[in-house]
């Protein structure tokens, strides 16, 4: 009957089918059609009861979000209008859940009268992690029908619920597990239901069960949530809402959720936020490559190396069921590979997240050799020995001489030129950069470097393979240090200068937490370990040290006292445990060189550092982009938000520059490159397509090569 639905009846029951792929998103044609196949329902008078039910592999995937900020989102019939169209009919309804059901489709499944669903099916309100809260009575029916609690739970953290659970909670009324559809069964339900008389029930009827809740529970709630949500705006407007649910009547409820609705969506956060939604699924669009080329296959892959990086490399293939091969120089370096791995998996037992039997089924599929006779029928090989460019050549030179012909060899070279890596095999154009973060189990970013002779399928397989593995895959061009560590540079370098010139670790560590980063930049160093970046640096003297013999030095002074950070209890500060504390030796080391090099210490604002240390990422971010590192802005910023700990709720440092103006960033940079006289000079210049951009008054966004 429409493009978007189909309508039939059967019996005495009308059947409103959604039919708008891929997801059913409710945009507004679709929310046009469910509310004709409504109406023509109501108008039916042999019609007594309504499914609404899909055609798709979900039930629905929620709002459109492509319709944000346009006229269409508001136009009616509105998604809250189209819930509450469902609620108030006279007519049970019975919501069919075939498959996920989330966002808006969650929110229509609870303005229905009843919910059947398949075992497999999960429903969720995910709308917090796009910044903004449900919108279209999520907040004011689930807490009626989930409890409070659930209710929190499931809206403050986005994650989706599975058909077992909402069924004990009593959001779903029955699980169909038996033969036949459950279009069906959803029917039949219908059925019965007007068989027994049973009532229309409107949540609006319902209350909110606060009788068993302790005292204080929104304020511990609070407390629960806060570090995971530190800096987010959107989470405590849903507790909010959930409130409103506890106090108000139904209508009520629903015009403050409606008010704090309207108030997040006008947000940098939600701006910030849906543009990350949207960067994460740019990113494996590559111009120029056909999305359709075939596909390498990755059955079984090896891994050389099975130090820190290797092992949790290794995890992430196992952890699907692929076999993979560990190889290293000497069992002893290979039993302690393994060991590490067992230990982790052995880990996530005890908390429940896997069977001892799955432990090992994982242990299983790994096998470990020193010889590189054993790993020529693997489909893929990832290199993570020591960060050296002649042990890798040597790796790469025999993987050429073993592998089988179409094997992808890649390294996870944090740095090193993955041309120069292909060059010394008879087949660069199998070989690309997978470029783990450490823990490589855990951390989501995969940056793929795409080397100049890289093929095509062999960078569309990696993509797929990242995916199929969990991570979030960004392609980046090669230079030294690709997308992510190449802008982290000046940011370091720039903390490091700002301890000379008279700030403090902790002054620095505190602006950049306050911005919301995970950590600030001397506490990351620590953690990280002081001999890395000093290694990484001797890799690269002439672009550092050329340019300015004062580069890092408070970073190579603690190096020269052994100082390297958490592993060694001091660095930047003085570790205790788990205690952390201010060190004042740093201060007369930072005194001591600051006077080496002629700098006047001075009082510095935490604007200065604050804008010193992140208009560096968004300047060399500018320059990456010009250069053809990174494809587009959000590529950056995916790269930012996933593996450095960048807040989601700026949406990266590109996002970030746009929000606040490019011509801010490029007057700021000029500001200090005044101030800062021959230093200034040197590295504040900024970016000449910062510049361009700032001066057109576009944003990075509108950037494209
Ligand atoms: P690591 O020192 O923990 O492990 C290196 C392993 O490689 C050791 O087990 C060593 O025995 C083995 N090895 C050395 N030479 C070998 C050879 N010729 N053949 C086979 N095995 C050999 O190092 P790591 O921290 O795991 O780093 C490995 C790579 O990953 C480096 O290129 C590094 O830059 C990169 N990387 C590291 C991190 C990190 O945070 N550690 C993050 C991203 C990328």
């Amino acid at each position: 009957m429409s493009q978007f639905t189909s309508y039939e009846v059967r019996d005495n029951i009308a059947v409103i089918t959604l039919n708008s792929p891929p997801v059913n998103g409710l945009g507004l044609g679709l929310r046009a059609a469910i509310m004709d196949g409504f109406d023509q329902a109501t108008a039916d008078e042999k019609v007594q009861a309504i499914v609404v039910a899909s055609a798709g592999k979900l039930f629905c995937g929620g709002a459109d979000i492509s319709e944000f900020g346009s006229d269409k989102a508001m136009t009616s019939p509105t998604l809250p209008e189209v819930c509450n169209t469902l609620e108030e009919s006279a007519k049970p309804i019975v919501a069919a859940l075939n498959g996920m059901a989330l966002g808006g489709g969650c929110e229509l499944a609870l303005a229905c009268d009843y919910r059947i669903a398949l075992p497999a099916v999960k429903i969720g309100l995910p709308e917090v992690n796009l910044g903004i809260l449900p919108g279209a009575g999520g907040t004011q029916r689930m807490p009626r029908l989930a409890g409070a609690q659930l209710a929190l739970e499931m809206i403050t953290s986005g994650k989706p619920v599975g058909a077992k659970k909402m069924l004990a909670a009593g959001v779903i009324d029955r699980i169909h597990e038996g033969e036949g559809s459950i279009l069906d069964a959803a029917v039949q339900y219908a059925q019965e239901l007007l068989d027994t008389n049973a009532p229309v029930r409107s949540c609006a009827q319902m209350s909110v069960d606060t009788s068993e809740l302790p005292e204080n529970f929104f304020a511990e709630f609070r407390k629960s949530i806060a570090r995971r949500t530190r800096g987010f705006y959107a989470p405590e407007r849903c507790i909010q809402c959930v409130e409103a649910a506890c106090e108000l009547p139904l209508h009520e409820g629903l015009a403050k959720e409606g008010e704090l609705f309207r108030e997040c969506m006008n947000t940098s956060q939600a701006r910030a936020q849906q543009h990350l939604f949207f960067a994460e699924r740019a990113a494996t669009k590559i111009p120029g490559v056909d999305p359709k080329t075939p596909l390498r296959d990755v059955k079984k892959v090896a891994i050389i190396g099975s130090g820190t990086m290797g092992g949790g490399i290794a995890m992430n293939f196992v952890n699907v069921g692929i076999p993979t091969v560990i190889l290293d120089l000497n069992a002893e370096a290979l039993e302690r590979g393994l060991g590490v791995i067992r230990t982790n998996y052995e880990i996530s037992a005890k908390k429940g997240r896997l069977s001892e039997a799955q432990v090992e089924e994982r242990m299983n599929l790994l096998q470990a050799t020193t010889e590189y006779s054993e790993i020529g029928d693997v489909d893929l090989v990832i290199e993570a020995v020591f960060e050296n460019m002649d042990i890798k050549k040597k790796v790469f030179q025999t993987l050429d001489e073993v592998c089988k012909p179409g094997a992808i060899l890649a390294t996870n070279t944090s740095t090193l030129d993955v041309d120069e890596i292909a060059s010394v095999t008879a087949r660069p154009q199998d070989v690309i950069g997978l470029h783990f973060f450490s823990p490589a189990n855990v951390m989501r970013l995969l940056e793929i470097v795409r080397g100049g002779k890289t093929a095509d399928d062999a960078l569309l397989t990696t993509i797929k393979m990242a995916q199929a593995i969990g991570k979030v895959p960004v392609v980046a061009g090669v230079c030294w240090g690709f997308i992510g560590n190449r802008i982290l540079e000046p940011y370091g370098r720039e903390a490091a200068r700002l301890i000379l010139e008279g700030a403090t670790p902790a002054q620095i560590d505190k602006v950049l937490y306050d911005f919301g980063l995970a950590m600030g930049l001397p506490s990351m160093i620590d953690l990280a370990g002081i001999d890395v970046g000093y290694l990484t640096r001797q890799g690269n003297q002439e672009a550092f040290y050329g340019r300015d013999p004062g580069y890092a030095a408070i970073c190579d002074k603690l190096h020269e006292l052994g100082r390297f950070g958490q592993k060694t209890g001091r660095g930047f500060y003085i570790y205790e445990g788990r205690d952390k504390k201010e060190d004042p030796e740093v201060i007369s080391l930072a005194e001591t060189l600051a006077a080496e090099q002629s700098i006047t210490r001075r009082e510095i604002s935490d604007q200065e550092v604050l804008e010193r240390t992140i208009y560096m990422l968004i300047n060399e971010g500018a320059q990456v982009l010009e250069d053809g590192i990174a494809y587009r802005s959000s590529d950056i910023d995916t790269v930012y938000c996933n593996g450095y700990g960048f807040p989601g709720h700026r949406g990266g440092p590109m996002q970030y520059a746009d929000e606040i103006g490019l011509d801010t960033v490029v007057n700021a940079l000029n500001k200090y490159r005044d101030q800062l006289g021959a230093y200034g000079e040197e590295w504040f210049k900024p970016a000449p397509l910062l510049e361009k951009l700032a001066a057109e008054g576009k944003t990075f966004k509108e950037f494209t090569a």
